[in-house]
């Protein structure tokens, strides 16, 4: 019986689930095997697990994250699927960055977590954990979060509550599977198939997120327009991904810098449309590119896979040149990254 069961590889990188109270209260990494504690796992899988380390996910690293990928590409073959166990804060992050790094998949990596120790009172640990064990030996073929009572595109989440069980959300497609009595996948998923998938392991952090303000009258942009390390730039722009006209003067010489920029939208349904308002034209015209469904986290996790793989492949693209080069990689479709069609009307 045991053979036939499916081979699901753990890459165990702590977060709250594996934390205890430390003297003064708060939560701390411990270093107990707390896998063994979810009961009836061995019952549905063969699992291997890999302890890369026990941290609070808001000290989480591009390093760590293509360690994660590259120990997802190397193992692929032997494994039918795959969990990372991640802190809550940054899973989305982390999520999105291996939906770049590791594309065309044909098997599931499924993120988890918990809002809860394991050890606490309380059931979210153990059930995410075994659930997304359950995801990961299923019919799918994409990055995804599995937690609370919902499966989600990874590289579409966000962390919507701080408390709550269902702690994450993709406010621009539906789920794709539900867990109740039994896991429910839906149709609009990836599925698991055959295809061989494509490793780039290089994301360059050089890379900053600014969502604009309004009424303040000192500019984000200006004190960077010099700034040494940036190599690519996202804005959360208002609406449809409008910027303050007092920003354009700093984007044109950021961008003069051949730093590419990409505007968002730091609204949570719909898309942006620069072409909608003379607001936007403004920031097209300038030369920046708009994001249209990309979640902050997506956005930022794209812009440092393209810019590290145009540094990898094109080592003598400078300036504008290199510019559009990332900027190709940014609008072409990733893991359904891009798509509007299941974009919810209301
Ligand atoms: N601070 C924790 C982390 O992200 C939160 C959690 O895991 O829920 O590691």
């Amino acid at each position: 019986m045991g053979l036939s069961l499916p081979r699901i590889l753990i890459l165990d990188t702590g977060g709250t689930i594996s934390q205890t109270a430390s003297a003064d209260g708060s939560l701390v990494p411990c270093s107990t095997d707390y896998i063994e504690m979810v009961p009836r796992l061995h019952d549905i899988a063969r699992l291997e697990v890999l302890r890369l380390e026990r941290m609070d996910s808001s000290d989480m690293t591009s390093i760590l994250r293509m360690e994660m990928a590259r120990l997802i590409y190397e193992n692929y073959d032997g494994f039918d699927g795959f969990v990372v166990i991640h802190g809550t804060d940054t899973m989305v992050e982390t999520a999105a960055a291996l939906s770049y790094m590791v594309q065309n998949l044909g098997k599931p990596v499924v993120l988890t977590g918990a809002q809860l120790p394991i050890f606490a009172p309380g059931p979210d640990g153990l059930n995410n954990l075994y659930y997304s064990v359950k995801a990961a030996s299923m019919d799918l073929g994409e990055v995804v979060i599995c937690f609370g009572d919902r499966i989600l595109r990874g590289n579409r989440s966000i962390k919507e509550n701080v408390h709550g069980f269902n702690a994450f959300h993709s406010f621009r497609v539906p789920p794709l599977g539900e867990l109740g009595v039994s896991v429910r996948l839906l149709d609009h998923r990836i599925p698991r198939s055959t295809s061989r998938p494509c490793f780039f392991s290089s994301l360059n952090s050089g890379v900053l997120y600014l969502p604009m303000t309004s009424g303040s009258s000192i500019s984000l942009l200006e004190g960077l327009q010099d700034y040494p390390g940036l190599e690519g730039l996202i804005l959360g722009g208002f609406g449809s991904g409008n910027l303050p006209a007092h920003e354009i003067p700093a984007l044109k010489k950021i961008l003069s810098r051949g730093i590419p920029a990409l505007v968002i939208t730091t609204c949570l349904k719909g898309h942006t449309i620069l072409s909608l308002s003379g607001a936007g034209r403004k920031v097209s015209d300038a030369g920046a590119r708009e994001g249209f469904v990309l979640t902050a986290a997506a956005a930022l996790q794209k812009m440092m896979y393209a810019l590290g793989r145009v540094g990898m492949e094109q080592p003598g693209f400078t300036g504008h040149k290199r510019m559009d080069a990332v900027y190709r990689l940014l609008v072409e479709p990733v893991g359904c990254d891009l798509d509007k069609s299941l974009l919810p009307l209301v």
